[in-house]
């Protein structure tokens, strides 16, 4: 927490705003909108379920397609399974580690081919970095299929001066508790289609008609922010720029400490943008350090340090084995990330004594191997 949330917090007691819809729930949105430079904001209950109703929004139901980028936490996916519909993952490429145009476009070329071309394209900005939109925009738009763009790890960060989570039609942000800023749990879809967003609020707000008998004529949903988590997002987002800069400098700390090492790879910043690094991440390279990833994460552990693998893609999930996967080439890019990939503690609270605790360990393995070997 900043310090500044609880006065919002307060405000809601004061004002007995306990319900999801309130003062907080309606700045929130407003502030979050001008902060990206969308027209408009839905506060949600998640980042879930805005993929969700963004999903709703372009009618995807039973027997469609949708692509979705493989390299990504599951629910960017899942939601399209709620819906009925099949999802088709896309790979990264090397650049920016998110989604390959070129996979994209094999992707399009089949899909057109067979006469089944995707309701929409899930494109995810991992990590804290855009993916290459103007590509994939233009991609999308030749075949006249709109795009979601899951930016819940990468508020904060900039495409060509714009904000991650702007580019496509509709912009997924969330607040989850590991996530750059949080309000425990909640999502925001951004967009500038006003009318679009206002009936993701119906929708959100169980689908109610303007009736005082609790009318239905659609499904609805219970999606909404509760104001009081609305108050600690408020008091949060005041302090976005701050945290987008601590990652940055861990980041910046770590490359400097590790990445003279050979065989290890950080997570390139694409020319494109600004990227929060949200997480550290990083590929080592077995056969040229000699150590695997488990065995760091192991020696991480026993000094009482939380380290991880990547996401696992999507296609390589038992839930998602059976549907279509686009590689990047011959190779796939993804699955070549998670063999060797790691994130490293990242919070912006982080002491540099502590990031330096992590870095000595990390050499240790690395070059005490090395200098073993030789
Ligand atoms: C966290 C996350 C989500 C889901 O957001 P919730 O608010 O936890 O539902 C979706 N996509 C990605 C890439 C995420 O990291």
């Amino acid at each position: 927490m900043s310090g500044y949330e609880e006065q919002y917090v307060k405000d809601a007691f004061d004002s007995n705003w306990i319900a999801p819809i309130g003062p907080n729930v309606d700045a929130f949105e407003k502030e979050v909108a001008e902060y990206v430079g969308a027209r408009g904001a839905v506060a949600l209950s998640s980042g879930t379920g805005a993929i969700h109703l963004a999903l709703k929004l372009f009618n995807v139901g039973s027997g469609d397609v949708v692509f979705c980028s493989t390299f990504t936490f599951a629910a960017s996916a899942n939601p399209i399974i709620y819906q009925g519909a099949t999802p088709i993952f896309i790979d990264s490429e090397p650049e920016s580690w998110n989604m390959s145009p070129n996979a994209l476009e094999h992707a399009f070329e089949d899909a057109e081919r067979e006469g089944k071309l995707p309701k929409a394209v899930i494109v995810v900005n991992l990590y804290g970095q855009s993916s290459d939109m103007d590509i994939i925009l233009g991609i999308c738009k030749c075949y006249g299929v709109p795009v979601i763009e899951d930016a819940a790890e990468s508020l904060g960060a900039t495409y060509k001066g714009k904000a991650s989570g702007t580019l496509g039609k509709y912009g997924v942000y969330s607040f989850n508790g590991n996530k750059i800023i949080t309000t425990s749990g909640g999502g925001m879809l951004v967009s500038d289609d006003i009318e679009g967003l206002e009936r993701v609020r119906f929708w959100a707000s169980q689908s109610r008609d303007p009736a005082i008998h609790y009318q239905h004529s659609q499904i609805g949903y219970n999606y909404r922010l509760s104001n009081i988590l609305a108050g600690v997002g408020r008091g949060q987002l005041k302090v976005l720029d701050e945290r987008v800069a601590m990652r940055r400098t861990i980041f910046d700390r770590y490359r400097h400490a590790l990445s003279n090492i050979s065989g290890v790879l950080f997570m390139p910043e694409a020319s494109f943008g600004i990227s929060t690094h949200w997480l550290t991440t990083l590929t080592i390279d077995q056969q040229l350090c000699g150590v695997p990833v488990p065995n760091i994460i192991d020696a991480l552990a026993k000094d009482n340090i939380e380290s991880r693998p990547v996401w696992k893609p999507l296609h390589l999930q038992p839930l998602y084995s059976r549907c279509s996967y686009y590689p990047h080439s011959s190779e796939s890019i993804s699955g070549k990330i998670f063999e060797s990939g790691i994130c490293l503690p990242s919070g912006s609270s982080m002491s540099e004594n502590d990031q330096a605790r992590v870095i000595q360990i990390i050499r240790k393995c690395l070059l005490g191997r090395m200098q073993a070997a030789m």
